[in-house]
């Protein structure tokens, strides 16, 4: 063989993966043929929080006048913004190249396909491998409507040669939330438009509620319970009818409901690899598909979509074949966060998802900060409580800094913190955190129509 391990797709997962078997001594190959990091690093995480940041700096300056700044009216630069970004994001490129390079890994710049189980064609070149990983991590898709084609997803989003004036997104997860986000932050006519009565369907049902209010605040026009009908072009402008029957006239339309694994020209079947109908590829929890030297890692098994666990899954893969520690990843209890503005993050169950007699405490409140701003901003914190054992099985935060906050609390859930634990924890004053250490007074019980006050 050519190679002991072979991995296919030099995004977050897969970078991890050949860097740390490498690190084992394995004789590692790794295909990429787009760009170093993937998704995350190119045209998702990373850009995207400098544009949540972009849109963040906005507000900011306007709250600053309650503070005493005599903040001159902004007016954004868009093309500034997209230069400082696709800079940086060629830094982290270069970055992720080199390390690869660095740990010992041979680099191939091409597309690779299965010949058969051992074998691939990389670039034109039969190479044959002992183990191989699939990575190859996923793209966003369109809805099946007339004129799908003139709308955009996340992919382009990064590449506007401007900002539009008018802008309708569909979907309202974490793509369409954070866009949202960012296009109103930064001055564009922002509609959403989503088929359910609240944004960001499976997150705590108080969290989405706070969220719609606290987006219309930022001028976002919601359009609950609304699917689209079609799109037609009128020249650069874009007519988008809805269920709803009327139409939106707007600069762009842009497509956040949902992505797709990429398998298409992967050849699996010529390796037996099996898949869903979905296309994800399937895995057992120790990431090995129906081939059992064949693994697949991060978004092509379209499991839990989040960049840390495919890096985690990656990690894994590496020790457990070179490293003599076997691994798994559990996905229970993974922090995740969305980059709204305000943010929302979240580690554990929900209040839907909690069993009877489980305590809610919730607190919402108006940031320090915006009693002198003026901005009508509010937070909100809730801690799901076992109503048996007293473990916190859930905490969730919509408000500035909640993804800073969650992190660290995600280590007390995963520990299997108490709320005893948490209350005998001192607060550091004056903060938002703090919150969460002094939450006392139990707001409702699950199952039960009123607790005590
Ligand atoms: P999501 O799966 O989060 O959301 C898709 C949205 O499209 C939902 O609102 C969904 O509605 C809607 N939708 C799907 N099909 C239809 C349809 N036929 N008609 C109308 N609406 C439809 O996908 P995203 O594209 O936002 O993001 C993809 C994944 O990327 C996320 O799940 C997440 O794992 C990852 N991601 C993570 C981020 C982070 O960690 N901050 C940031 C960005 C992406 P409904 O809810 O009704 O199904």
């Amino acid at each position: 063989m050519d190679f002991d391990l072979f991995v296919i797709g030099g995004g977050s997962a897969g970078v991890r993966c050949a860097r740390i078997a490498a690190g084992h001594g394995a004789r590692v190959g790794v295909a990429e043929a787009r760009f170093w990091g993937g998704t995350c690093v190119n045209i998702g995480c990373v850009p995207k929080k400098f544009m949540v940041m972009a849109a963040e700096y906005g507000l900011a300056a306007k709250d600053s006048v309650g503070f005493g700044w005599d903040a001159p009216k902004a007016k954004h630069h868009w093309a500034t913004l997209i230069a400082a970004k696709d800079k940086e994001i060629a830094r982290l490129n270069g970055i992720y190249q080199r390390l690869l390079q660095q740990s010992g890994a041979e680099v191939f710049e091409a597309r690779a396909s299965f010949i058969d189980a051992h074998t691939l064609d990389v670039g034109g070149k039969r190479i044959t491998a002992e183990k191989i990983v699939i990575a190859t991590g996923g793209h966003p898709t369109r809805l099946d409507i007339p004129g799908a084609e003139l709308g955009i997803v996340s992919d382009d989003a990064f590449y506007l040669a401007d900002c539009p004036k008018r802008v309708a997104i569909i979907g309202s997860g974490y793509i369409a939330v954070e866009f949202a986000g960012i296009f109103a932050g930064l001055g564009a006519q922002t509609h959403l438009i989503y088929r359910q009565p609240l944004p960001l369907r499976g997150f705590d049902e108080d969290l989405r509620l706070l969220l719609a209010e606290q987006m219309q605040g930022n001028h976002v026009i919601l359009h609950p319970d609304t699917t689209p009908v079609s799109i037609v072009a009128h020249g650069n402008e874009r007519s988008l009818a809805l269920s709803d029957n009327s139409v939106l006239d707007v600069d762009m339309v842009f497509f956040a409901t949902g992505r797709a694994p990429n398998v298409a020209g992967l050849n699996l079947a010529a390796a037996g690899v099996k898949t869903k109908p979905s296309g994800a590829v399937v895995v057992d929890e120790s990431m090995a598909s129906s081939i059992p030297h064949i693994y697949a890692i991060g978004d092509v098994t379209d499991r839990l979509n989040l960049t840390p666990v495919a890096t985690a899954e990656g990690h894994a893969v590496a020790d457990t074949l070179f490293g003599h520690k076997p691994r798994k990843i559990s996905l229970e209890n993974v922090p995740t966060a969305v980059f709204s503005i305000p943010p929302i993050a979240t580690v554990g169950i929900t209040e839907e998802q909690a069993p009877p007699g489980a305590k809610i405490f919730v607190a919402k409140f108006k940031p320090m900060r915006h009693q002198i701003s003026g901005r009508q901003r509010f937070s909100l914190m809730k801690l799901v409580v076992d109503g048996v054992t007293d473990k916190v099985l859930g905490v969730h935060m919509l408000g500035e800094d909640a993804p800073e906050i969650v992190q660290g609390l995600a280590v007390a859930v995963i520990a299997g913190a108490t709320k005893a634990d948490f209350d005998k924890t001192i607060g550091i004053h004056p903060t938002a955190a703090e919150e969460f250490v002094t939450l006392r007074t139990i707001t409702r019980v699950v199952g039960q129509a009123m607790a005590a006050q």
